[in-house]
């Protein structure tokens, strides 16, 4: 008896003071490591802050130090929370007392009021509640209190509680409503967000912002009242306005952001904190409006959307890409990213199939024939038209070009090939033309093919690269988990597509105001005070619409349209989106009016007849300045002028209806010069040699001679493929009906190796 009396009694001592020793254990120090970023960040290239992803594990969470919060915020949360912080020892002992006889007397676990330390060991460890956790809370809270000083108990606990709508910690709340840094907040707003915690839910601001600010007025008054602050203070933060940054703002340049999300994987973006792109905000808004009001002012022409792309040429950056009228407009589809979109892309094609035809020997002054035409493809007899409808006879490269005719450049692709046309678009990086080259044939170059907004644009900043082309960047850098920052690893992959000589010519036709004058008119929205090169386009039955477009600094691409398909009213490129893009550049070269092209070498002037495109004569209707690559500048004197009566009129090129007519070579022109290329394939070599038969159910087969020679025969629709050897030729197209011949005018071509 005497021995258990002995140890009771040392029990009741030892217990008590190996409690006391207890309270002396550190805390764990590893618990009070900052909670992990797992939210993260998209920023523009001023940091400006676009989008903050959250991620599967939880909601937004940033830590703040201690002197990076406003000292507003300290004084509101003990206030609100736990007036005696500063004096007691962890537990408020009388508290604690009173909530254990509470739960035994009426049988359940009541809680009594905590104080931030409590509240702090609650959110560190989880337990579950019974009668006992009180007393492991109070013992944890009270080691808490040995181990570290109360102000950082009070920074530990502002960046660990959940204020609502994902956000954890005081720097993510201050972000997601008031889209500033906890250090910068007001005291009005300092109190505001202290309210939150208590009850996340009820108070949330975006759908019961009435008792959030309830709760505010109420803890600004108990500061006072507690002498935290002055009375003029506290009537000054309760006449201050809260105004919570609004939800839709949190999706700045939606489409944007959505697409650099999409380039990294998800097991990539769990590592990072931070994305900087290469997006320029403040641009990037202004685009925004301009899109919103343009097509405001187009809706009675059936148009309810649009999209643009600005790229940096020097870099290529993507400065801003607006996807859609409206992200949030439901109705209209406005989440769909119209700059990624596959769409038929009209005309905007036509300057490669020009580029590749000026590689090959033809210059801007080709004449070339704008009249009735046929093709075969795959999918039967083709008959382009011109957008107008009409026929213009002969036409030098560059009007052909500059007026967008569709039959030029469909016969120049058939005679360098749409194999070409189709491998060098790949290159360019249209990845979307996926079938193969035969299935799109020679319509490839009026847009049969569809591709996206931003291939265009990327493609188009090659020519004002003079050819090169680059592929676009979207991040300027990351930062991880650990604050390690990283810039991408791949610096964009640049390759020569066209000569800086083809691009060069390509863009002075494109920036020739003079030259669309026949189809677009005086004063057409591609006139811009500054040297600009643009091209229009529309797709068929006019459901698309294009312009696309560089200064030597910066690349456009805008399209018009509607997300369903719908065909708009008649508008063409040059009335749907050219004031569009019209505003765009005016915005962006405001600064720095009239910075001209860069021109390369090996290119040479010379005076030509705008009629023939040869040298002109002083008996030509006029005389105009062309630009051709060195070597195929014209040699000969225009003859037309000289002797009009020679050649045939004008007129007889364009086979009015209802005239009889004779057989007629209608490619090559009479004086084509070509030129073989040394790389390429034997395959590609050729030329399609092409007549018109005025009567074609009468005439069924047509001879080929050249130089004299039969050489072969063709049928409807009278092609005939030649292979290109060194030399010059006389070619004749004939005709039997019966004992009747018909002779066509001979046609006579040089070839240079
Ligand atoms: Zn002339």
């Amino acid at each position: 008896m005497k021995l258990i009396k002995k140890i009771s009694v040392l029990l009741l001592f030892l217990i008590p003071l190996l409690f006391l020793a207890s309270l002396y254990l550190p805390f764990p120090k590893e618990k009070l490591n900052p909670a992990p970023l797992i939210s993260l960040r998209l920023v523009d290239r001023n940091n400006i802050l676009l989008r903050e992803v959250l991620s599967d594990e939880g909601g937004r969470c940033r830590w703040a130090k201690l002197e990076e919060v406003s000292p507003y915020l300290l004084k509101a949360f003990v206030a609100a929370e736990d007036k005696h912080f500063f004096l007691h020892t962890g537990v408020n002992l009388f508290s604690i007392l009173r909530a254990f006889l509470q739960n035994i007397k009426e049988r359940r676990i009541v809680s009594g009021a905590s104080t931030i330390t409590q509240q702090l060991v609650r959110n560190i460890y989880f337990y579950r509640r019974n009668i006992f956790s009180k007393a492991y809370e109070a013992w944890l809270a009270l080691r808490m209190e040995r181990s570290l000083r109360k102000e950082e108990i009070l920074i530990q606990y502002l960046n660990r509680i959940y204020y609502g709508n994902q956000a954890y910690g005081i720097e993510a709340a201050s972000s997601l409503y008031f889209d500033k840094h906890s250090s910068d907040l007001s005291l009005a707003e300092a109190a505001f967000l202290t309210g939150l915690p208590r009850s996340p839910l009820q108070l949330n601001p975006y759908q019961n912002f009435p008792l959030a600010n309830k709760r505010q007025r109420e803890i600004l008054k108990k500061m006072q009242s507690l002498e935290f602050i002055g009375k003029d203070k506290l009537e000054r933060a309760l006449e201050e306005k809260i105004s919570i940054w609004p939800e839709k703002e949190k999706f700045r340049a939606p489409h944007f952001c959505d697409f650099i999300l999409q380039e990294i994987l998800i097991r990539q973006r769990r590592k990072l904190s931070l994305i900087q792109t290469t997006l320029d905000y403040s641009l990037q808004r202004k685009v925004e409006t301009l899109v919103k009001n343009h097509i405001s002012s187009l809706e009675s022409k059936g148009i309810s959307n649009a999209a643009a792309i600005v790229l940096d040429n020097t870099t290529g950056e993507i400065l801003s890409m607006v996807g859609s009228k409206d992200f949030f407009d439901y109705f209209h589809g406005g989440q769909v990213n119209g700059a990624l979109s596959l769409r038929q892309p009209g005309s905007t094609l036509k300057p490669f199939t020009y580029g590749l035809a000026l590689e090959k020997g033809m210059t801007a002054a080709t004449i070339l024939e704008d009249t009735e035409i046929q093709f075969t493809t795959s999918q039967g007899v083709y008959r382009p038209k011109n957008y107008d409808r009409k026929f213009h006879g002969l036409i030098r490269m560059r009007s052909a070009l500059a007026c967008s005719y569709n039959i030029p450049a469909v016969s120049v692709l058939q005679t360098i090939g749409p194999d070409l046309l189709y491998l060098r678009l790949k290159k360019l990086g249209f990845e979307s033309l996926k079938k193969s080259p035969s299935f799109y044939g020679v319509g490839l170059t009026l847009g049969n093919g569809e591709v996206t907004l931003l291939e265009l644009t990327r493609a188009y900043a090659a020519l004002a690269r003079g050819g090169i082309c680059l592929e676009e960047k979207s991040i300027l850098g990351f930062v991880d988990m650990n604050g390690k920052q990283t810039i991408p690893p791949k610096s964009p992959k640049q390759r020569q597509i066209f000569s800086p000589q083809v691009a060069y010519i390509l863009t002075h036709i494109l920036a020739d105001d003079d030259a669309r004058i026949p189809s677009f008119g005086y004063n057409s929205p591609l006139n811009l005070p500054f040297p600009c090169a643009a091209k229009t386009g529309t797709s068929k039955d006019f459901r698309d619409n294009w312009t696309v477009g560089y200064t030597p600094r910066y690349t456009v691409g805008v399209w018009v349209g509607n997300f369903d398909g719908k065909p708009m009213h008649k508008v063409s490129g040059i009335t749907g989106c050219g004031p569009l893009f019209r505003d765009i550049l005016l915005l962006l070269e405001k600064k720095d009016l009239g910075k001209q092209f860069k021109t390369p070498d090996k290119l040479v002037r010379k005076r030509i007849c705008p009629v023939t495109g040869k040298l002109s004569d002083s008996a030509c209707p006029g005389h105009m300045e062309e630009i051709f690559i060195e070597g195929t500048e014209p040699h000969d004197i225009c003859l037309l002028h000289k002797k009009s009566k020679i050649l045939p009129e004008k007129e007889d090129y364009n086979y009015p209806k209802g005239k009889p007519l004779k057989i007629k070579i209608s490619f090559p022109v009479d004086g084509d010069i070509f030129k073989i290329d040394p790389v390429l394939r034997k395959v590609y070599q050729t030329i399609n040699f092409k007549a018109f038969v005025p009567d074609e159910k009468k005439i069924k087969k047509i001879e080929w001679w050249i130089n004299n020679q039969k050489i072969g025969v063709s049928f409807f629709p009278f092609s005939f493929s030649w292979q290109l050897k060194s030399g010059f030729y006389t070619i004749k197209a004939i005709a039997r009906e019966g004992k009747k011949k018909s002779e066509s005018h001979p046609v006579k071509i040089t070839v240079l190796s």
